[in-house]
C-alpha cells in the first residue's frame, strides 16, 4: 500500500500513532506537549511545536518526511529556515541528520507505530476504485453533524474567495459600493452566455449616468440598448426609433463609445432570455431601483429582496416583441422565479457576505448565508452525482457548499483535509 507524505502530516497532527514509550532512534525519550501548527507555506511542516527530549524542553519546528534521507535530498541542510528543527519525524529512518554546525537532529520513526487499519483505511479512501469521488463508498453513511458543519465551512471558504474579487473591484470604484454591485449584477444578469457583453456594458456606461435620468424611462432604455450596440440600424417601428434619438443625443453629451453588436449572443438562447429581453429587464430594474444596493442592505427578509426584482415592468413594446422590429405571440416578458434566485444567489448573497466581511459587520454576513439558506439549490450534474451518493443539496446554501467541495477538494483529493474525510478516518 502507499504511504504518503500527507498521510504522515495527518497522523503526526492528530497525534494518531502509537504514543507509548515514544523514543528518538537514539534513544532518548519523548513527550509531544504541542505538534505544533500546520504550515503549508514553505518552510518546516510544523511550526511552534513543543516537544520535551530526554531531560529538556524545547519549542521550535517539527519537520517529516517519508525517509530521513530526504531531509538531504530536499537540500534543507543549506537551507537555514530549517536549524530550528527540534525532531525530524519520518516514516522510515535510513540515516542521521546532521547540520553543517555539528548538531545531530533527533529522529522519530513512526514505521511501526501507525495502526495498519487506520492506513487501509487511508489508502482506501485516496486510492480506492472510485467513479464520482474517492469517498463514494463512505459520504452516504456519515451523520447528518458532520456533513452539515463541514458544508457550512467550505461554504464560507467559497464566499471569501468570491468575496475577494468584489473587494478588488471596489477598491478600482475607489469604495463605491453601488458602482461595484452594478456592475457585478450586470454580468450575472447575462446569464453565463451574454455575461460577458453585459460586464463590458456596465464597465462602459457609469451608474451616475443612469443615475442622472432616474426620471426618464426612455433615456435609461435609450443608454443601454444605445451602449449595448443595438441601435445601429434603421428601425421601422416607432419605439426603437425614438430609443436611436435618445441615444445619439446621449452619447455625444457623454462622449460614449458603444460596444460592438456582435459581441451578444442570440444562439441557442430561448427567446425569453435573448439579450434584448434581459436588456429590457435590467433597464426596468434601474428606473425601478436607484440605489438598488443600499436597498438591498436595508431589506431584511427574503421576500422583500426578491420582490425588488419581480415587481419590475418592462416597455410595454417588449410585450409582444423579442427583436426590435419583429412582432411576436404576446407573453408577459417580466423576470421569472428561476432567474432572480439565481441573481439572488449569485450577486446579492456575495454582496452582503463581501460588505460584511469588508465592514467587520457579522449580521450581513449572516444574512448573507440565511439568503442560501432559503434559496432552491442548483441543478446541475455535479448536485445530480452528490444526489445519487445519497447526498441531497436541499437549499443553494448545500448546493453552492457540494460545488466548492467537489471542484476544490475532492477532485484534488484532499481528502486529509476534508472535514468527511477525517470523520472516515477516524471511524472505527
Ligand atoms: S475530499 Fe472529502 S468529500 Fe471529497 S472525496 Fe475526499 S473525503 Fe470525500
Amino acid at each position: 500500500m502507499l504511504f504518503t507524505e500527507d498521510f504522515l502530516h495527518y497522523v503526526w497532527k492528530f497525534r494518531l500513532f502509537d504514543g507509548a514509550g515514544l523514543q528518538t532512534v537514539n534513544g532518548d525519550a519523548i513527550e509531544i506537549y504541542s505538534a505544533g501548527m500546520h504550515n503549508t507555506d514553505s518552510g518546516p511542516d510544523f511550526q511552534n511545536a513543543r516537544i520535551k527530549i530526554g531531560e529538556t524542553m524545547w519549542a521550535g519546528n517539527v519537520e517529516l518526511h517519508l525517509s530521513s534521507s530526504d531531509w538531504k535530498k530536499h537540500n534543507h541542510s543549506i537551507d537555514n529556515a530549517y536549524d530550528n528543527v527540534i525532531l525530524h519525524v519520518v516514516y522510515r529512518d535510513d540515516e542521521p541528520v546532521i547540520l553543517p554546525n555539528g548538531r545531530l537532529i533527533p529522529a522519530l520513526e513512526l514505521q511501526n507505530r501507525i495502526p495498519d487499519e487506520l492506513h487501509s483505511r487511508y489508502h482506501n479512501l485516496v486510492f480506492g476504485n472510485q467513479v464520482i469521488i474517492p469517498c463514494e463508498a463512505s459520504i452516504g453513511k456519515l451523520d447528518d453533524f458532520t456533513l452539515r458543519t463541514w458544508f457550512t465551512r467550505v461554504l464560507i471558504e467559497r464566499l471569501e474567495k468570491k468575496s475577494a474579487a468584489v473587494i478588488a473591484a471596489l477598491q478600482i470604484n475607489r469604495g463605491d459600493w453601488e458602482e461595484t454591485f452594478y456592475q457585478f449584477l450586470a454580468a450575472n444578469f447575462g446569464f453565463k452566455t451574454n455575461s460577458l457583453p453585459f460586464e463590458l456594458l456596465a464597465r462602459s456606461l457609469p451608474q451616475n449616468i443612469l443615475a442622472k435620468h432616474k426620471n426618464n424611462p426612455l433615456q435609461i432604455e435609450a443608454l443601454l440598448f444605445g451602449q449595448a450596440g443595438f441601435l445601429h440600424e434603421d428601425f421601422t417601428d416607432n419605439y426603437p426609433q425614438r430609443l436611436k434619438k435618445e441615444y445619439n443625443f446621449l452619447l455625444k453629451k457623454y462622449n460614449l463609445t458603444p460596444l460592438e453588436n456582435h459581441l451578444w449572443k442570440f444562439m441557442r438562447l430561448r427567446p425569453q432570455n435573448f439579450p434584448t429581453i434581459r436588456l429590457a429587464q435590467f433597464a426596468a430594474l434601474i428606473v425601478n431601483a436607484n440605489h438598488l444596493f443600499s436597498k438591498v442592505l436595508d431589506t431584511r427578509d427574503v421576500k422583500g429582496l426578491q420582490n425588488l426584482f419581480t415587481d419590475i415592468k418592462v416597455n410595454p413594446y417588449w410585450e409582444d416583441h423579442y427583436r426590435f422590429d419583429k412582432q411576436s405571440k404576446p407573453v408577459a416578458k417580466n423576470l421569472g422565479q428561476a432567474s432572480v434566485d439565481i441573481l439572488l444567489l449569485n450577486t446579492l448573497a456575495l454582496f452582503l457576505f463581501s460588505y460584511g466581511k469588508y465592514h467587520q459587520l457579522q449580521h450581513f454576513m449572516d444574512r448573507s448565508l440565511k439568503l442560501l439558506e432559503s434559496l432552491p439549490g442548483e441543478q446541475n450534474n455535479i448536485i445530480a452525482d452528490f444526489d445519487s451518493l445519497g447526498i441531497k443539496a436541499n437549499s443553494a446554501f448545500e448546493s453552492q457548499a457540494l460545488l466548492e467541495l467537489k471542484n476544490y477538494y475532492c477532485n484534488y483529493k484532499k481528502c486529509l483535509q476534508c472535514g468527511v474525510g477525517n470523520k472516515i478516518l477516524k471511524l472505527a
